[in-house]
Parts: structure tokens; C-alpha cells; sequence
């Protein structure tokens, strides 16, 4: 058949965030579904022995908890919710860890705050990063124990995609109960068309996401909320899919042609971050560093503490901050890994005497995967 093409949106992903929901995972027992999750992840452990990273976002601690508190079918309050969601993200993670095994898995809980205040936004990112480099699955979901309905991000396809963002993911896979967006109601409607490519995000086909495809996705997001996570991630430099899942191997099949709807992202992942740096935030103190790290800044290396002169104004670890050469030229942004007090202390030395000045080290005062050359800036 010619449409047998692997997806290369799926195939060439260094990254890759999955969203499971809990109509996939969450039997109408309420017991997770073991077979699917086993097919499942034979489906990772197959894209990752191609050298691809996973990070897997799951629901499914609300359905689980109901079960496991008594609370049946019924609607929940925000209280229930969560007690639900405490009660059911260690049944939720059991089932991940039989499943994935002899992969180790590690459970990241996230709100809100942890994708936009920036010093979380590092410290997730950090750990996230820790995880895939030693090879583990880090399995999401949204801390929905602590969160109130203002921190809340709600659903987890709007979640995926700032985890897909964080992590710098090439491609989402929403895993949902519809092949993809479609035209139309495909039940009521003959001339309904899938819609397999989506080059910009369109306000006609934001429309779409209304009527017929309002339905889709028995779990909290239906396709309004799956487009809006395509458009987080669309920003981020990352594609998202829409897809299928409750095939036994949803990403074999996505590989080998099935129906999708592909959003195309708008970026690459480090021309948003970089972009994210140099233009969306107010740099909150300036770095004066000498020739040779001025030099090697350009050149694309971390900024060492040994090659700062001076620093200046007040910010706190993850902040953005201006460096300049000594003519005060800006050479570079980027986001700094010491709170103010602290850079000043170190300004000026080798990297080994980090540790005994201030008890800890961060490395680097900004690293090179945290800078935007100033050159960079000007031409985007
Ligand atoms: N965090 C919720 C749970 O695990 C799910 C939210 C969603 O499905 O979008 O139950």
C-alpha cells in the first residue's frame, strides 16, 4: 500500500512526549487495562532501542482513586478530585512500572507553576534531562494533590505540551479515542475528511475543534484542548500527532500510515528556547566578562565564572541576564545559574573554587545551552 511511509515527524525525533489518557489506560472496572499497557510499552521499548528518548505523560490517577476510595461514577469536586488523584497516582504508576519493566520508570508530578516560574522551570527541566540521560522513563502527570483550580493546567494534553516544551521534544503524540481532526461528524456526516496535515493553525481550523470534534476524547480535553496543546507545542518547535490509541501499538501503526492529524511546529525546539531567552524576558542584571570569554561565549561555550569582571543589578538563580565585553557591547543573554550574592562571590574564579566559596556549585554561571548570542537576536 503507498500510504505504508513511516511518519518522519515520529521517526526522526531525538524527543518524543506520548499523552496517554485514562479512557486508554482506566478499564469501565476501573482497573488499569494491562494488556494495552503491555503492548504498549513493547512500543517504546522499540522506539527507544532506535536511540530515541520517551517521556511518557499519563492520566489516569482520577479513575484509578475512584475505584480505590469507593466513590463510583459520580461527579467529583475539585477536594474529591484530588483525593481521588493521591489515592490513584500509585496504582497509576504500579501499572507503569509492570508494564515498562525491565525499564525503569520515574514519576514526575508537575503543576502549573513548574512550567512558568522560571527557577522551577529549571529545576524540572534539570531532573527531566538527569532522568533521560540515565536512560529512565519519566512518566507526568499533573500534581493534582496540591493544585487549586487557579494552578491548575487542567488536562493533560495542555500539560504534554509544556512537557514537550521543557524537554525540548520534536514531536507530541496525543493519544486520543478519534483518529484525528476531522472536517466534520464522521458519524452523521458522509463527506466528513480527516484532515492528515495541518501546516499553520488557522482560526477555520480552530472552528473545527467545535460541533463534531467537541466530542472527542472521553477523558478532560476534547479536540478544543488537544488543538491548544498543538499551538504550545507548534511555538515550542515541536509537531504534534493526533492519533488513534486505542490500537494495541499505536506508534507501530502511526509509523506504518494509519490516520493521523499532523500539526507541523511553527520553530525548531532551540530556536524557540533561544528566542524565549534573547526576546520574552526582562534581563535582570548584566555580566561584564573579559576578551576570552567573550570569545568563547560566541563560539558557542558556557560562560565560566573565571571570565567575569564584574555583575551587576539584583536577580536570583534562573534569571535573565545581559552579558557584555568590557567596551559594554552585548555579546549574549542568557539565564544564570547563581542568585546575584552569589555570582558576585565567585565572579572571577576557576571552577573548582566554586564548591569551597559558596558550599554548593551550579556549574557554570550560564550555560551554553541557556544563551542567545546578541547576533542571534538581531537576525530572528
Ligand atoms: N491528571 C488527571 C489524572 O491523572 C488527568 C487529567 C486529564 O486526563 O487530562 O487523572
Amino acid at each position: 500500500m503507498s500510504d505504508l511511509t513511516p511518519l518522519s515527524e515520529l521517526t526522526a525525533a531525538k524527543r518524543i512526549v506520548v499523552k496517554v489518557g485514562s479512557a486508554l489506560l482506566v478499564g469501565p472496572d476501573g482497573t488499569a487495562h494491562a494488556a494495552w499497557l503491555a503492548d504498549f510499552a513493547a512500543d517504546v521499548a522499540r522506539i527507544r532501542a532506535r536511540g530515541q528518548q520517551v517521556v511518557i505523560v499519563s492520566s489516569g490517577a482520577v479513575a484509578l482513586g475512584r475505584r480505590r476510595l469507593g466513590l463510583g461514577k459520580r461527579a467529583l469536586s475539585l477536594p474529591e478530585k484530588q483525593a481521588a488523584a493521591a489515592a490513584g497516582q500509585s496504582a497509576l504508576m504500579r501499572a507503569w512500572e509492570e508494564a515498562l519493566e525491565p525499564i525503569a520508570c520515574a514519576q514526575v508530578l508537575l503543576t502549573r507553576d513548574d512550567t512558568e516560574v522560571r527557577r522551577r522551570w529549571l529545576n524540572a527541566r534539570a531532573t527531566v534531562e538527569t532522568l533521560l540521560t540515565l536512560g529512565v522513563i519519566p512518566v507526568v502527570n499533573e500534581n493534582d494533590t496540591v493544585v487549586t483550580e487557579e494552578i491548575r493546567v487542567g488536562d493533560n494534553d495542555r500539560l504534554s505540551a509544556r512537557v514537550a516544551q521543557l524537554v525540548g521534544a520534536e514531536a507530541l503524540v496525543l493519544l486520543s479515542d478519534v483518529e484525528g481532526l476531522y472536517t466534520a461528524d464522521p458519524r452523521s456526516d458522509p463527506d466528513a475528511r480527516l484532515i492528515p496535515r495541518v501546516s499553520h493553525l488557522t482560526p477555520e481550523i480552530e472552528a473545527m475543534a467545535g460541533g463534531a470534534n467537541a466530542v472527542a476524547g472521553v477523558g478532560t480535553g476534547g479536540m478544543a484542548t488537544k488543538l491548544e496543546a498543538a499551538r504550545i507545542a507548534s511555538q515550542a518547535g515541536c509537531a504534534t500527532i493526533i492519533t488513534l490509541g486505542t490500537r494495541a501499538r499505536p506508534l507501530a501503526a502511526v509509523e506504518a500510515g494509519a490516520a493521523t492529524t499532523v500539526i507541523e511546529p511553527a520553530t525548531t525546539p532551540r530556536a524557540a528556547y533561544k528566542a524565549w531567552i534573547s526576546g520574552s524576558l526582562a534581563p535582570a542584571g548584566f555580566l561584564t566578562v573579559d576578551a576570552g570569554a567573550a570569545a568563547a561565549v560566541q563560539r558557542g561555550k558556557s560562560l565560566l565564572a573565571a571570565g567575569v569582571r564584574a555583575v551587576d543589578g539584583r536577580f536570583d538563580k534562573g534569571d535573565a541576564v545581559v552579558i557584555r565585553d568590557e567596551a559594554g557591547r552585548e555579546v549574549a543573554r542568557g539565564l544564570i545559574r547563581y542568585a546575584a550574592d552569589h555570582a558576585r562571590v565567585i565572579c572571577g574564579l576557576k571552577s573548582g573554587a566554586i564548591e569551597p566559596a559558596l558550599g554548593y556549585t551550579s556549574g557554570p554561571m550560564v550555560h551554553a545551552d541557556d544563551l542567545a548570542l546578541a547576533a542571534q537576536a538581531e537576525t530572528r
